[in-house]
């Protein structure tokens, strides 16, 4: 097959960890691929589907996607799941029992967490489904690693029968780093015989058969199978401590690190001359090689990012070490961060450090700084940061912290406008559109996971405790993923709210991938069949139904005053595509205020659109003045919020 598009050069290729993961999965024979898009794992399937001979494709959510990979593997075929780490609840219903059925065809479920949640709604820390699900966890620590383990993750699964968990984070999944093809390191790497109690399609025959005692988990199997899954983690530890894919590096015998992913990458720049237990193999555990590491080396701490996994592992062999007394137990780990701890364990000192540069600002610092009245006084967003900070490194970019704002002309903004001045409660969801809940919008009351609003919506409704109509809003991509069930439940049980369905026509957060409405697949050239969401709302049975154009201000706000007004389960669906995707609105008809009539109340700023800003004029009543730049993309939204007739083009 041509790989001309990976750019190897002299057996070398520079790969991000995601890149990595495709080309591993496809070195490793997997036949199928799917997934959910979410950062940060959004990008090894449209890699992957540059490789030929392997079908590779979104699903509607995680749990079908799994179900999708089960089904393929069960037919004999290597199956990839690709999720960030929250996807796995929803996904972890086929997956636990998974863990219990085993495998044909290897399983490679990958997660990708977000460590300081960079564009998550939680933290958790995915190595815990691990020793939840009693399956095997590999935890590569730079691209390398990526290609290689999501390569033998296909071994693993089937000669050990069992799913297997690959763990990244964002540092991992999106840097660059090189793979050199013929590296090896890990050629000594030693994979157990195949057992020969299990199924095998080792004769070729990988024909279907039928195997209940398998694949049907009632209780009489499922006990049964339960044990294997206790007796498999035996075998797994043996691996884990032989394998060598774990491995002791042997330098300052007085301090020792126990560490894994990229915290492996900090800890090793930062104290080089320390002894280190690298896990890659994480769970489970080797314990032989700990206890042994420990024996020999006197001072020891373990560096993981988020949750104490491996410290609190390391305690049931009755073996107490410190990690997280020094290392924070949330947010992304930084070699700062790596560097601090290491000096309150006393592995290092202070003065002689190596310095970096400052660690990336995160909205608490922003808030903690605008709370101490450190900002410039205009509405342009913009905290001085640096005032009171100590930057360690005198030529380090510092860039002004901004809150995440809508795009201009995105569709969503007339809709979160007019919500915000009908001053109802809206229920909201996860997807770019979740930015209407922040300033200066301010109109959205909840956002907790994906497809949860209309079923908010029908809790908050049954609560009574709101004298107005509930909303819910919710994006297209939303409402295919999990959104649907809750729509038919509040439309069974007689719930009471205004349904709000943001159809952009595409996944618009993770980097507008397709989904059922889109009509088309993840390979944009092959048509699937489209799904019309006004069709699946009629087909519930709901009969009060609006197909709306947003970028009408007017008509959105005329029809949420009617739809919040009636005391019906109505829909209203919100039509126009996102500004991005599938391809970015080139700026056109593009709008002006006439700055000689403007009055400076402010009204068109209260809109968020980032192309209206503060320009250096002031009104006879010493009002700033706004403007319109160059990105503006001529939605016309403004014009309409501008009672005055201000704003034209
Ligand atoms: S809404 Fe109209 S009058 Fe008010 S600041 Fe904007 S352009 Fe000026
Ligand atoms: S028309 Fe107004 S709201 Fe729309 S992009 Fe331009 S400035 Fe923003």
């Amino acid at each position: 097959m041509d790989l001309s598009f990976l750019k190897i050069f002299n057996d070398k290729v520079l790969l991000t960890g995601n890149e990595a993961i495709a080309f591993g999965c496809y070195k490793g024979n997997a036949s199928i691929a799917v997934g959910y898009p979410g950062t940060p794992s959004s990008e090894i399937l449209p890699f992957l589907s540059k490789f030929k001979g392997i079908y590779v494709n979104w699903s509607i959510n995680e749990k079908t996607a799994l179900e999708i990979a089960i089904g393929a593997s069960i037919g004999w075929k290597r199956s990839l799941f690709t999720t960030k780490h929250v996807g796995l609840n929803v996904a972890s219903d086929p997956f636990m029992t998974l863990s219990l059925t085993g495998v044909r065809g290897g399983i490679v479920i990958l997660t990708a967490d977000d460590p300081n949640m960079h564009s998550s709604q939680n933290e958790q820390d995915n190595r815990c489904y691990a020793k939840f699900a009693k399956v095997p966890l590999l935890e590569p620590s730079d691209s390398q690693e990526c290609y290689y383990f999501s390569k033998i993750a296909f071994d693993i699964s089937e000669l050990f029968d069992t799913p297997v968990l690959v763990r990244t984070t964002t540092r991992i999944s999106h840097s660059r780093s090189i793979i050199y093809l013929n590296n090896d390191t890990y050629s000594s790497i030693i994979f157990p015989k195949r057992q020969e109690t299990m199924e095998s399609a080792e004769s070729g025959n990988t024909k279907y058969t039928k195997n209940i005692e398998k694949f049907v988990m009632v209780p009489v199997y499922a006990r049964k199978r339960h044990k294997i899954a206790i007796e498999r983690l035996k075998k797994l530890r043996e691996f884990s401590n032989t394998s060598g894919l774990n491995k002791i590096e042997y330098g300052n015998l007085n301090y020792g690190i126990i560490t894994s992913g990229v915290s492996y990458q900090y800890a090793k720049e930062i104290m080089p001359e320390a002894s280190f237990l690298k896990l890659s193999f994480s769970y489970p555990l080797p314990d032989a090689l700990i206890k042994e590491f420990c024996s020999k080396v006197k001072n020891i701490v373990v560096i993981e990012e988020l949750e104490p996994f491996i410290e609190n592992e390391i305690s049931t062999l009755g073996i107490i070490l410190k990690g997280k007394d020094f290392f924070p137990q949330f947010g992304e780990l930084t070699p700062n961060l790596v560097k601090e701890g290491l000096i309150k364990s006393g592995f290092l000192k202070e003065q002689t450090q190596k310095k970096f540069a400052p660690d990336r600002r995160t909205l608490e610092n922003f808030n903690n700084k605008n709370n101490n009245n450190n900002n410039c006084n205009c509405n342009c967003n913009y905290t001085d940061v640096n005032k009171n900070e100590d930057s360690v490194i005198n030529n380090a970019i510092d860039i002004p912290p901004r809150l995440p704002a809508l795009c201009s002309g995105c569709p969503h903004t007339s809709v979160f406008y007019a919500l915000k001045k009908l001053r109802v409660p809206v229920m909201g969801d996860i997807g770019c559109y979740t930015l209407g809940a922040l300033p200066p919008l301010n109109a959205m009351d909840s956002c907790i996971s994906m497809g949860l609003a209309f079923g908010a919506a029908q809790g908050l409704y049954l609560s009574k405790s709101s004298d107005k109509k509930v909303a819910a809003v919710m994006g297209d991509s939303t409402f295919f993923h999990s959104g649907i069930t809750s729509l038919i439940d509040a439309k069974y049980n007689d719930a009471i709210f205004t349904a709000i369905i943001l159809n952009n026509s595409t996944t618009a957060m993770t980097g507008g991938q397709e989904h059922p409405g889109t009509g088309k697949n993840l390979n944009d050239a092959v048509i699937a069949n489209k799904i019309d969401i006004k069709k699946i709302v009629e087909g519930i049975g709901i009969t009060e139904i609006y197909d709306i154009d947003s970028y009408n201000y007017n008509y959105t706000y005329n029809t949420l005053k009617h739809a919040l007004n009636t005391n019906t389960l109505n829909v209203i669906i919100t039509n126009r595509p996102c500004v991005l995707y599938p391809k970015k609105l080139a700026p056109d008809n593009q709008f002006k205020i006439d700055s000689a009539g403007c009055i400076g109340c402010d009204l068109c700023i209260s809109i968020g659109c980032p192309s209206i800003v503060l320009s250096d004029k002031i009104t006879d009543r010493n009002k700033p003045v706004p403007a319109i730049d160059s990105s503006c993309t001529g939605c016309s939204i403004c014009r309409d919020i501008c009672v005055f007739g201000f704003i034209h083009n």
